[in-house]
């Protein structure tokens, strides 16, 4: 099979578009797709810094990578990488060893934050401590919150993030299945800006997993493979196996999940725009109501009732 594009022997079989790719043409057209992503989620962007958030896998090394390549023309503009260590034995320490060695490779500052230090409290530990709930509904929650902390105390004026259109189309089913609209409204990327929220931003959003697992591949990036020890209990399997179905028996499901959220949520936004967020009572961070959920998670977590949770200020 030929390149759609020249004559080389494609690599990569695009069925959404029509489209086979060779080595070249496939690599710039991630960076293609990665670069009119950051335009359009950016749009006129003014800002200084950008946070990257970094696990050490594949997605978030392509990020880091991109944004560097993306923000390298704007001398003014200073890319950062941000990992949150959640206190996960035997998984977490390789991820955070694969993301410095590309920060480094790269010449990006790299800061670790840990949720033992900033928390109390690690996601092993909470796992333990809450056998009835599945670990990444607070690990996940814990994660968000460092890292806007973060991006935050640093100045960054966006974060990006590595979700990839699969990530995306299946958060968005999880949505809508659930009926949970206000979730649809604030899943990156983001269209509205809220105070003390730094704009999530996701340049993989048109990016399939399997062409991002290509690209760092063939750009020889570090990243660690290995699956986290508590991934096995997340909903969100179901929901890449039926995307993954729906997907193969009608090509282009995901894109047009992706496209079917963008108009609902600008529909849901025109009926009723968004307001500021509160704060949570606890610690501050922007909440939708009381305490936010972090802090709702920690109190469950580490038993105890305190007003502040612990290390959050
Ligand atoms: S799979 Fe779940 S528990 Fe593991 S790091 Fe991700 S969110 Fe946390
Ligand atoms: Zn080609
Ligand atoms: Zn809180």
């Amino acid at each position: 099979m030929h390149c759609s594009r020249c004559d080389a022997p494609a690599i990569v079989d695009q069925p959404y578009r029509g489209m086979h790719l060779c080595r070249a043409h496939f690599l710039a057209s991630v960076e293609a797709r990665a670069r009119s992503e950051f335009h359009r989620q950016l749009p006129g962007f003014a800002g200084r810094t950008v946070a990257v958030a970094v696990s050490g896998g594949k997605d978030s090394a392509a990020a880091l990578f991109l944004a560097h390549r993306y923000f390298a023309r704007r001398p003014t503009v200073r890319v950062r990488a941000i990992s949150v260590d959640e206190g996960i034995a035997g998984y977490r320490s390789n991820g955070l060893a694969a993301a410095a060695r590309l920060a480094e490779r790269l010449g990006v500052e790299h800061q670790i934050v840990r949720a033992e230090a900033s928390l109390g409290t690690t996601t092993d530990r909470a796992a333990a401590e809450l056998p009835g709930v599945v670990p990444c509904s607070f690990c996940g929650v814990w994660r968000r919150q460092l890292l806007n902390r973060t991006a935050r105390e640093v100045g960054a004026d966006a974060l990006v993030l590595g979700f990839n259109l699969d990530d995306l189309a299946q958060t968005t089913l999880m949505n809508l299945v659930h009926g949970e609209l206000d979730r649809l409204v604030r899943m990156a990327p983001h269209r509205v800006r809220q105070d003390g929220l730094v704009p999530r931003i996701a340049p993989l959003a048109t990016v399939p997993e399997r062409e991002v697992y290509l690209y760092v591949r063939l750009r020889e990036l570090p990243f660690d493979h290995a699956e986290c020890p508590h991934a096995g209990r997340a909903s969100r399997n179901l929901f890449r196996e039926i995307v993954w179905q729906l997907e193969e028996a009608q090509p282009g499901t995901r894109q047009a999940l992706l496209t079917t959220r963008e108009r609902l949520v600008a529909a849901l936004l025109r009926e009723e725009p968004a307001g500021a967020p509160t704060r949570c009572r606890a610690c501050g961070e922007p909440a939708a109501g009381g305490l936010c959920r972090a802090c709702e998670y920690l109190r469950l977590a580490v038993h105890d009732s305190a007003e502040t949770a612990p290390g959050v200020s």
